[in-house]
């Protein structure tokens, strides 16, 4: 039987889905692995194969990868990485940030602290603090994203990434190419310090690259003619699989009630707005252009476990009158900051007053937050978002189902849960739906 395997690496752990020209899942396996080592990818990676039963790897006609969002390293030209990785939430120094400033162009989401940008301005720095003659044998270095490097260990072409990834890279993702204001800056810091950084080629994501390495088709027993696919970032799948499609349609939207609240949708407009941390990922269709635009709220269930363990959550939520609006008007936030839908990085959280009924409170709470969702799709509506048609709902407050009537109230759309949540559900579908209909890009 034909199958696709999708494979996630997350903040925590690894995780790998194999799925049939259907959707349904025939395996799946998870390996816990630190994203701060990257001896311990490699191995993830291989159990997860390793893991698959043989029938289901003798089946597989594609896998894709999909990893953390601007988690980036360095490698020499065969592949080597020659440091440990750069991981999504480590920020680079100010003077970085004010370097990357002087040549990317104002309110680009690659002037964050995090991007990948920065990251590279930071390696190149390091690079030509380094020792010389050790930079001209590794030459040419090559700068890749976590979902790039996994992926070269399966098929074996240096330098490839897809347009998810490679958007906080700088990546031109309407044009199609490297903006010449970053190739301009890499060219000319090529000629001050001789330091010779390769940047990855672009696919679309889901496109075939090439064969799954012989030798590892042998080694596992796995099809010999099974395609890599480039891959996506963790969040686009997340996406891919609540809304059970890498092609969603225009007003699919995704509600991620996990430990913060964050809204996507599929727009035919794209929005871009460093403010409210909004940016858009493009989707091709066979018809058109798509846009998977989003936006996190602070916030969501990190708020709830400051005052309810996951029992008493459930407990107190059965009791609460969902139908009736709770009158108490918060605006639940772990700490101070907020960015979407209100830019203001000195908003304080409000949670008075406090009734002594924990029931009452908690309806309080979920009803404010339901208000916040509300308000972030409809910042996205006034921005020029397309409308939305459903919202799928995923993360550990969708099982809620007060929460989901009171959201209901809120929000005039159908409210339905997400069709599958892991990750490497999504990517999964991203490798079959490239597989069964390649587009002609
Ligand atoms: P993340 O992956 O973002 O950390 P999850 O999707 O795993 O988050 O969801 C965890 C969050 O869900 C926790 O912050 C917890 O407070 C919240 N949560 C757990 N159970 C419930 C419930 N019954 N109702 C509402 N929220 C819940």
């Amino acid at each position: 039987m034909n199958l696709y395997l999708g494979i996630d690496f997350g903040t925590s752990g690894a995780r790998a889905i194999a799925i049939d020209a259907e959707g349904v899942i025939h395996a799946t396996a998870r390996f816990e692995y630190s994203i701060r080592d990257i001896s311990t990818w490699e191995a993830a990676l291989f159990s997860l194969l390793e893991q698959m039963p043989l029938e289901v790897r003798q089946g597989l006609q594609a896998i894709a990868v999909d990893a953390t969002s601007a988690t980036v390293l360095v490698t020499d030209a065969k592949g080597q990485p020659v440091s440990q990785p750069h991981i999504y939430s480590d920020a680079c120094d100010a003077q970085i940030v004010a370097l990357v400033k002087t040549f990317a162009p104002q309110g680009h989401t690659v002037l964050s602290a995090t991007s990948s940008l920065a990251k590279l301005v930071q390696a190149i720095a390091q690079l030509a603090d380094g020792d010389r003659a050790k930079n001209l044998l590794n030459a040419p270095y090559y700068f890749l994203h976590q979902a790039d490097w996994l992926s070269f260990l399966l098929h074996g072409e240096l330098g490839i990434s897809d347009y998810h990834n490679a958007l906080k890279l700088g990546y031109d993702v309407a044009q199609l190419c490297y903006p010449d204001w970053l190739t301009y800056w890499l060219e000319s810091e090529f000629n001050r310090c001789q330091i010779e950084v390769q940047l990855p080629k672009v696919f679309v994501p889901g496109k075939a690259i090439a064969r799954l390495k012989p030798e590892l088709a042998q080694k596992f027993g796995i099809h010999p003619h099974c395609w890599i696919c480039a891959g996506t970032t963790d969040s686009t799948a997340a996406f891919f699989a609540s809304a059970g499609s890498s092609v969603p349609t225009v007003g699919a939207a995704v509600t991620s009630l996990g430990s913060t609240l964050v809204v996507k949708i599929c727009s035919q407009v794209r929005l871009d707005d460093p403010r409210y941390g909004l940016y858009s990922h493009r989707l091709d269709t066979d018809r058109e252009i798509l846009w998977l635009v989003g936006g996190g709220s602070n916030t969501g269930g990190a708020v709830l476990k400051q005052f309810f363990s996951d029992r008493e959550l459930q407990e107190f939520s059965d009791r609460i009158p969902a139908s009736q609006p709770s009158h108490l008007d918060y605006y639940p936030l772990p700490s101070k900051g907020e960015r979407f839908p209100i830019y203001d990085p000195d908003l304080l959280p409000r949670l008075t007053p406090r009734p002594d009924d924990p029931v009452e409170f908690l309806h309080g709470l979920l009803e404010s937050m339901a208000k916040i969702e509300a308000r972030g799709y409809e910042l996205l509506r006034s921005l020029g978002a397309s409308p939305i048609a459903q919202i799928y709902t995923a993360g550990g407050g969708a099982k809620n189902a007060a929460w989901t009537d009171i959201r209901r109230r809120h929000l005039a759309v159908p409210l339905v849960p997400a069709i599958q949540t892991e990750a490497a559900y999504g990517t999964a579908l991203l490798a079959q739906q490239n597989i069964l209909h390649p587009q002609s890009m």
